[in-house]
């Protein structure tokens, strides 16, 4: 039996899957849903399962991401695409205070309202649920809360969708975080041949499911089920099972790092799309009036030189220092800040890295795992 699977599992008829999202909606949550948008699989607000990318099967690669419309009656189909829930926790631009000058001359400081939409995300991958837990490890630390953060987290419903159908650049098996997601969500569905198996784990959850026309799932379904994530498990990729923190720092001077660089553009997509990334800036921005100004915060990437310009020094003035600070933040110091790794396997640097860098295959060579 899967991992995941060993609780009670309903089943839902896949032409139900339109009663989740009304009952969802009418409990006052907006459903954001994975949908066609600007040829990829991205998180648009729905009502409707035809929203749904139906069909959709996808093709990804280093460098590659390619979609191609079947008749696959299935709407999950499909690994994930450059979007995770980080953008509707982590806005990647937010003002955080505001500064008004007042008739007298002094300075009024004002928060903007904490926001607080209710959302029901659908569809979210185990990986992506694992990199939430992450991101609250970070945002949501005793002594530095962070109040959007958490007002939006707060608010957050989360619809699983275990992976059955994961792309040539998951190892999430290997991390550990996937591909059948084992806690942090309220509802859950496998998608199998004619429908869902579909099973709660909160308290709102419980409740959607009451509401819902399901029925015990047979034992058919379940081994079905079962067997599609045991075969999802099953990934061609994987990080090397040594201790990454000490291997990376134990490599610093070696020579792939420099060969890393010569392919890098530094553009920071790697980070953009990383569901576990939380580099930001913040400046301030003035109108030109001089009565108000702004304190914006935006996300930031340790590609950019900007990034670690501290008192008239770029401490990481290269692209192989940059690129050494990511991979050995994300594989090997998180673990000292975080308790465990950064990277929870969605491959998504992988696909959205114009220049096709595979960071299992680098930090392979670099563990010594792999020849050059
Ligand atoms: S480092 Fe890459 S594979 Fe790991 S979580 Fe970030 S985007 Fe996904
Ligand atoms: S590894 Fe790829 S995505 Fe990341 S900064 Fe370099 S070129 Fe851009």
């Amino acid at each position: 039996m899967a991992k995941g699977m060993d609780q009670q599992s309903y089943y839902l008829k896949r032409d139900a899957l339109q009663a989740l999202l009304d009952v969802v909606n009418a409990r006052g949550y907006q459903c954001i849903g994975p949908t066609l948008h600007d040829n990829c699989i991205q998180y648009q607000p729905i009502s409707q399962v035809t929203q749904l990318p139906q069909g959709l099967h996808d093709q990804q690669a280093p460098g590659l991401y390619r979609l191609q419309q079947t008749d696959d009656p299935r709407y999950f189909a499909w690994a994930n695409g450059p979007q995770a829930l980080k953008p509707y926790v982590f806005a990647s631009e937010e003002v955080l205070w505001r500064s008004d000058r007042n008739e007298d001359g002094s300075l009024q400081f004002t928060r903007p309202d904490s926001p607080a939409q209710k959302l029901a995300v659908v569809g979210v991958r185990a990986c992506d649920i694992a990199a939430l837990y992450i991101q609250d490890k970070h945002f949501l630390q005793a002594a530095y809360k962070d109040p959007y953060y958490a007002s939006r987290r707060q608010h957050l419903v989360i619809i699983a969708v275990n992976c059955t159908h994961p792309a040539d650049t998951c190892f999430c098996a290997s991390t550990g975080d996937g591909p059948c997601a084992t806690y942090g969500y309220d509802v859950a569905l496998t998608e199998i041949t004619d429908g869902f198996l579909i099973d709660a784990r909160s308290q709102f959850g419980t409740e959607i499911l009451q509401q819902l026309p399901i029925e015990n799932a047979s034992a058919t379904q379940i081994q079905e089920a079962g067997n599609a994530l045991s075969a999802a498990a099953r990934q061609q990729r994987h990080l090397p099972a040594h201790d990454l923190n000490q291997a990376l720092f134990a490599n610093l001077d070696h020579p792939q790092w420099a060969d890393i660089a010569k392919r890098c553009l530094s553009c920071g997509n790697c980070t953009s799309v990383c569901p576990t990334c939380f580099c930001h800036s913040e400046s301030d921005r003035a109108a030109l009036d001089g009565k108000r100004s702004d304190h914006v915060r935006l996300w930031d990437s340790c590609f950019n030189a900007g990034h670690s310009y501290i008192h008239g020094i770029t401490i990481r003035a290269t692209t192989t220092q940059r690129y050494r600070q990511w991979l050995t933040h994300k594989l090997g110091s998180w673990h000292d800040q975080y308790g465990r790794s950064g990277c929870v396997g969605c491959g998504r640097c992988i696909s959205w890295c114009p220049v096709g860098i595979d960071l299992t295959r680098e930090v392979a060579i670099i563990c010594g795992e792999e020849q050059r």
